[in-house]
């Protein structure tokens, strides 16, 4: 006798991954039932806690195998931010800069070979002196606006029949080509397919067998909310941390976003330290008594030489993720999205 699933689909995670996903699976569904799933108080999603810029800094094709999936997932993002022109996006430019005497100004040149010197960053602010580096493009993401967008865009659509739960999933299996998931309450929830967007959790959670290369790697900065420094959204990578100014929210980041493998910034007090450094560069004073700030926190998976991965997990036939998305989720995830969807729907369908 042929047993039935509860659901087509189950999706668990409402981050930037499961969000991806959805929108471009419903594009092609023809009445499935799926089941979204997740849990933000137990698993607090990193894509609330990220700095959320997109950029392609230096990555080349052809050169190494991060650079291989870089370069088309930013073709992808790229692509779908100016046909869809989703909420919370901004274009800027990224300064990665440091002074001649600079601990970084060699690794600059050798990288970039040819740097510009940089005084203005926009009409209303300007470097104390003259700093050198490389200018390029980048896309500033408000993450609470641009997630509100693809939850409202998947609601709305109609080729899929999408319930929403706010369960915490303790368990995955799959057997004899079913798939299930354990909630926390016992209930078990069967489907076709299940795809895991639960970023690290997975790790934290032994839900798959465990990578010994892959690490859990912190990301901290502060947030100050309500800077209005003009429409320009910019960020100035110096000294390998960033200020990241948004103009869409109106909200200034300093932090440990850009850092060296290995490296981060575990206590406040060197988040402050930070702060003053980009006060001195830009001649600012106070940011922290002039402005209300908090501090953020979040989480990512690093695989060994930083490669991400999406479909199968290990040891499942129809239990899909993806791992080590690093520092780049929001520019991976449309690529995983429109990857997956292919493997979810059947080629022959789109
Ligand atoms: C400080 C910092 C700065 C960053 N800067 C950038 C950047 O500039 N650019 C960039 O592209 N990336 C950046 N990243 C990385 C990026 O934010 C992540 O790669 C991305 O947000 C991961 O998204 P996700 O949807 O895969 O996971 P998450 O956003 O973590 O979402 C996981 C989801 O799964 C749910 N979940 C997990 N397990 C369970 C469970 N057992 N039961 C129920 N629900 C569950 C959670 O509730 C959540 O909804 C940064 C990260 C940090 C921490």
């Amino acid at each position: 006798m042929e047993t039935k699933s509860d659901y087509d689909v189950i999706v668990i995670g409402d981050g930037i991954t499961a969000n991806s996903f959805l929108l471009e699976y419903s594009k092609y569904a023809t009445g499935q039932k799926v089941l979204q799933i997740h849990e933000p108080l137990l698993a607090p999603p990193t894509s609330m806690s990220s700095t959320a810029t997109i950029t392609l800094q230096g990555v080349k094709k052809g050169v190494g195998a991060l650079g291989d999936i870089l370069m088309p997932a930013y073709e992808s993002i790229c692509d779908f931010i100016e046909k869809e022109a989703p909420d919370g996006v901004t274009t800027g430019l990224q300064y990665h800069l440091d002074k001649p005497d600079g601990p970084t100004y060699i690794d600059l040149k050798r990288r970039y070979s040819v740097l510009e010197e940089v005084t203005k960053i926009t009409d209303e602010l300007r470097l104390i002196e003259p700093c050198y580096g490389k200018v390029n493009k980048m896309y500033f993401i408000a993450p609470s606006i641009y997630l509100k967008w693809f939850r409202d865009k998947v609601s709305s659509q109609k080729r899929m029949n999408l319930t929403k739960r706010l369960e915490f999933v303790v368990g995955l299996d799959e057997k004899n080509g079913i798939c299930q998931i354990e909630l926390k309450t016992g209930e078990v929830i069967s489907a076709d397919k299940i795809f895991y967007a639960g970023g690290v959790y997975s790790s934290l959670l032994n839900f798959f067998r465990p990578e010994s290369t892959a690490r859990i790697r912190p990301g901290q900065f502060i947030e100050f909310v309500g800077v209005n420094w003009g429409s320009d959204s910019f960020c100035l990578s110096y000294l390998n941390y960033n200020l990241i100014y948004r103009s869409i929210d109106n909200r200034l980041l300093i932090g440990a976003t850009n850092h060296h493998d290995g490296a981060f910034l575990g206590h406040e007090k060197e988040l402050w330290g930070l702060v003053e450094e980009f006060e001195k560069l830009i001649g600012v004073e106070n940011l922290k008594s002039n402005y209300s700030w908090k501090v953020v926190g979040g989480l990512r998976m690093k695989r060994r030489k930083r490669i991400p991965m999406w479909g199968k997990a290990p040891d499942f036939n129809n239990i899909y993720t993806t791992l080590g998305l690093y520092k780049n989720g929001f520019s991976l995830s449309q690529l995983a999205a429109v990857e997956l969807t292919k493997e979810f729907i059947g080629k022959d369908h789109l």
